[in-house]
């Protein structure tokens, strides 16, 4: 037997599919069972699949094509300012300055080692979150049902497929219930094809094949279970080469500006750096130094780092919300996030729970209450103070039975815990009937289940057929009241049908509202039955009517805070729901939606009242409305869009395969992680792990940190490069010899400008950040407001270092046979601890640098590292020479202390000028 599942095995599976034997589709479901020593109800055992594995190979289809090191580090070396750094040495080499050119080299060389970490980073966690965002399957191995990734399939194994599914692997059908698979993938063919298991003809081509489903395709609807032919290469998705659900690489728009950005400075720093020269020439210093000068100045100016830096803090910012259950699967999200100013949520299991108890249920003119906490079996059913017999009662026994049979989730009854699996709202239902004494197993044996209608968002409602001892047929349904009651004719109650009235219809509807009202879910049950029980039977008439039942779903206590939070943030939150609106508009009112309008009731829009609504309207009423309720998923497309015409940047969460539209349309799209299916995950820009509604809202707070720091690390970067503009510049107009040569430059550029700089990038989150509106999206990085600090900054840090090198020019005159070198070593040091210093500066443009002055520990770091650097560029002797530094001594320290402080000093003042503080003494 082993040898048909041997790899090189002619019999061996992967050989059957491709032609020479009878191929999979025209096999009965016994014969795979029997060649791929499978079996449909247990499927393969774990060490079998093990052995497969081995010998088939992943189940991928193509190799995700890694970046090698080698690549990233070439890619440091493919930069203008590479060429500018070794034309520079080349002029020193020429000029016979050979110091100077190695360390020029030096520097290439140093450079190219802070991209290639930066780089390497931000690949390694964007590798690591790909991996975490892989698809899944549901196998059947040992005859347990386990979530796998779809990766680890091997021929043989059994999985189970939903609506909503991306089929893994190449599979041969043993059941299906209403399946249909849309192969567009495949075949080009859109309208999804209907999928059974029967034999279908050897010749037919791919498109008819229905007996088998394929990778890369998509259950639209229905459920089935089936086993895997072909995995890998070996399957239509991988002969054809297509690649599946896959993350494209794009550029994020800051990526993008700030490239943008960096290409423009480059072209005025070059500029400038002619008129410098050309200035320097005039009045007459040496060619060689002024040529040298320029150039180091030009590529201290030039940003080249920016790009690496934005695309490290947002790849790094993506994990650690990976770590917050926050899974983004786009780098630009991260900023998009940031300028979030609407969140559209589902209601179920997002702001609520998820997690049903039915409270209630509403039998003609009674209403039976429920006791018991959560999923435990047990409580009693009451009318007021009297409690009742469940099984001397027929309605409530008919209502509970048809609850526990209308219904495709389980439970698991494990010693003390009861746990749920399949739909909450069902597992409510079968706990409710637990309650009552109900043996569930006994009354899926007494009425087997042999048709149903599964659950749709759209019809909102479900029937399952039973068949009765007699043969005929009993049809259990339950849905939305407004899905049952027109199709309801007559009304069970207690133990007799009757017509249905049209005054009934009323008490009914009243009934619901009340229920609605308490912030329930209401389902109605209702039931049929036929003459046989295979004869066909429709759920538009003829239905009777048995009864409400109400559910309770708590808040996530999260939720309220998270919505407080929201509001402090300037972002609105709307919910969205298939519930119906008086439910819907309680349990808003629970989370505080709709407080924010001075008070007003909270706006809320039944789904009928959309479809009327003119297209010019749509842009208005999503102003308004707080609560969407009874909404479909073609629904959700247009608020968004409404949205968006208002200039709303819109987050809108989904789960159902219908919602993947909605969720690419959104500037965020967010999918369950647990509710969610397959294709909306990948539909969708985040995936939040635990469904949770203050995860979202975490996730947006963590967008805007991150856009922060990108901009603090911007403003830093910009202010010292113009620095040193400046220092050179005005003291060429001033006549002055050059402060600072060319090499000390280079080595501000690299020591001092990079770590600083990059510890901002870990700045926690301000205080006041979620108590300000989201920030414009319009808005460019560089305002002109921003351009101005800049200049303002730069020109400080100027001043102070010019400031120094005249003191140690006056200073000179006692001691001349130093030259300048001593005014030049003041100056480069006074730039290098001012420039320090601003980075606490520049953390925050409000909050002093003094408070929380050690919270970021990276920039402690940084700081020590950089004052460390420089001074060895002071005291070790070869390091002094190439620098052309003198050892300072105790009067030139206190000058740079005194003048390095200055610009922190005087931006501090004004920082608190502004705040007001200083003037009330605070
Ligand atoms: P939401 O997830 O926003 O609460 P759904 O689309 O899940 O909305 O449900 C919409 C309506 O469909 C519910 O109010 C309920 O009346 C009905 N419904 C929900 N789940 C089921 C189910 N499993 N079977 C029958 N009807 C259901
Ligand atoms: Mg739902």
């Amino acid at each position: 037997m082993k040898d048909h599942l041997s790899k090189d095995s002619s019999r061996g599976p992967k050989k059957r599919g491709s032609g020479d034997a009878t191929p999979w589709h025209a096999r009965t479901v016994d014969e795979v069972e029997r060649v791929l020593e499978t079996s449909r109800a247990r499927g393969l055992s774990e060490s079998v699949a093990q052995e497969r594995l081995s010998i088939f190979g992943r189940n991928e289809v193509a190799e995700t094509t890694k970046r090698s090191l080698l690549s990233i580090v070439w890619a440091q070396f493919q930069s203008l300012i590479v060429f500018m750094l070794l034309a520079a040495a080349g002029v020193a080499f020429a000029f016979g300055d050979l110091p100077e050119a190695v360390a020029i080299v030096v520097v290439v060389l140093l450079n190219a080692t802070v991209g290639f970490f930066m780089e390497w980073r931000a690949d390694v966690a964007l590798t690591a979150l790909r991996r975490e965002g892989a698809a899944t399957a549901r196998v059947v191995r040992d005859g347990v049902e386990r979530q796998v990734a779809a990766s680890d399939l091997v021929p043989g194994d059994v999985f189970v497929l939903n609506a909503g599914d991306r089929i893994p692997a190449d599979a041969r059908l043993t059941e299906s219930k209403e399946l249909h698979v849309e192969e567009a993938s495949l075949t080009g063919e859109s309208t999804p094809v209907a999928k059974g298991g029967e034999l279908v003809d050897v010749e037919s081509a791919l498109a008819d094949r229905t007996s088998m489903v394929y990778m890369g395709t998509v259950i639209t609807e229905g459920r089935g279970r089936c086993i895997v032919t072909h995995t890998g290469v070996h399957t239509e998705m991988g002969k054809i080469g297509a690649l599946i659900g896959e993350i494209a690489e794009q550029r994020t728009p800051l990526e993008r500006e700030l490239h943008r950005l960096g290409n423009r400075l480059v072209v005025v720093v070059l500029l400038l750096c002619a008129v410098i020269v050309g200035v320097g020439l005039l009045r007459g210093n040496d060619i060689v130094a002024m040529v040298e000068v320029g150039i180091s100045l030009a590529i201290a100016a030039v940003p080249e780092g920016l790009p690496a830096v934005a695309t490290m803090t947002l790849a790094l910012g993506m994990q650690r919300m990976a770590k917050m259950k926050a899974l983004l699967r786009r780098l630009p999200a991260v900023e998009t996030l940031g300028a979030t100013n609407v969140i559209c949520s589902d209601k179920t299991g997002t702001l609520t729970k998820n997690e049903m108890t039915v409270r209630a249920l509403q039998l003609a003119g009674r209403r039976v209450d429920v006791s018991g906490v959560g999923y435990v079996p047990e409580g009693k059913f009451s009318v007021g103070d009297a409690e009742l017999d469940p099984f001397q009662d027929t309605l409530l026994f008919t209502a509970l039975k048809i609850g526990a049979l209308c219904s495709d989730a389980q439970l698991e009854e494990r010693g003390a815990e009861t746990t749920v699996l399949g739909d909450p709202t069902e597992g409510a239902l079968l706990v409710a009937a637990r309650k009552a004494g109900i043996n569930l197993a006994a009354l899926a044996s007494e009425y087997p289940r042999v048709g149903e209608i599964p659950f749709k968002s759209e019809t909102k409602r479900m029937a399952t057929l039973h068949r009765l001892p007699d043969d005929r047929g009993f049809v259990a349904v339950k849905g939305a009241l407004s899905a049952l009651l027109p199709a309801s004719e007559s009304q069970l109650i207690s133990g007799e049908t009757i017509a249905v009235s049209h005054r009934t219809r009323e008490e009914i509807h009243a009934y619901n509202t009340a229920l609605a009202g308490e912030g329930l879910r209401v389902l109605a049950l209702a039931c049929k039955e036929t003459t046989r029980w295979n004869d066909p039977f429709t759920l538009d008439e003829g239905l009777t009517f048995v009864g409400l039942v109400g559910m309770q779903d708590p808040l996530r206590e999260e939720a309220v805070l998270a919505v407080h939070r929201c509001r402090e943030a300037g972002i609105r939150v709307i919910m969205i729901t298939g519930d119906q609106p008086a439910t819907a508009q309680a349990i808003g009112a629970q989370l505080g939606l709709g407080r924010n309008q001075g008070g007003e009731p909270l706006k809320t829009v039944h789904g009928r009242e959309l479809s009327s609504v003119a297209e010019q309207d749509w842009k208005e009423l999503v102003k308004e409305v707080a609560v969407f309720a009874r909404v479909s998923p073609e629904h959700k497309m247009r608020i968004v869009q409404g949205l968006q015409d208002n200039g709303d940047i819109v987050a809108m969460t989904g789960d159902g395969i219908n919602d993947a539209p909605a969720l690419k349309q959104a500037d965020i799209g967010i999918a369950m992680g647990i509710k969610g299916t397959e294709v909306t995950k990948e539909a969708a820009d985040m995936v939040i792990a635990d469904d949770n509604f203050a995860t979202i809202v975490s996730a947006v707070e963590q967008g805007r940190i991150i856009y922060g720091n990108i901009l603090r690390f911007v403003r830093y970067l910009f202010s010292c490069n113009l620095s040193e503009i400046l220092i050179v510049f005005i003291a060429l107009i001033v006549g002055w010899p050059l402060p600072l040569n060319a090499i000390q430059i280079l080595w501000l550029n690299v020591i001092t400008d990079v770590f600083p700089a990059l510890a901002l990038v870990f700045e926690s989150a301000s205080p006041d950040m979620m108590k300000r509106p989201p920030r414009s999206p319009q808005e460019p990085i560089l305002s002109g407001r921003l351009m101005g600090i800049i200049g303002a900054e730069a020109l400080l840090i100027c001043c102070a270092t010019l400031l120094a090198f005249w003191v140690g020019l006056t200073r000179e005159s006692e001691a001349p046979e130093v030259g300048t070198r001593y005014a030049s070593s003041l100056a480069f040091m006074t730039l290098a601890f001012s420039q320090i210093l601003h980075a606490y500066t520049s953390r925050s443009q409000t909050r002093s640098a003094f408070t929380a002055f050690f919270s970021n520990r990276w920039l402690g770091a940084a700081a020590f590292l950089s004052l460390f650097l420089q001074s060895l560029a002071f005291y070790v002797p070869p390091l002094q020479e190439t620098l052309r530094t003198v050892a300072l001594d105790s009067e030139g320290w206190i000058i740079v202390a005194l003048c390095g402080a200055l610009p922190l000093l005087t931006i501090e003042i004004v920082k608190s000028l502004r705040r007001g503080t200083l003037l009330r003494g605070g």
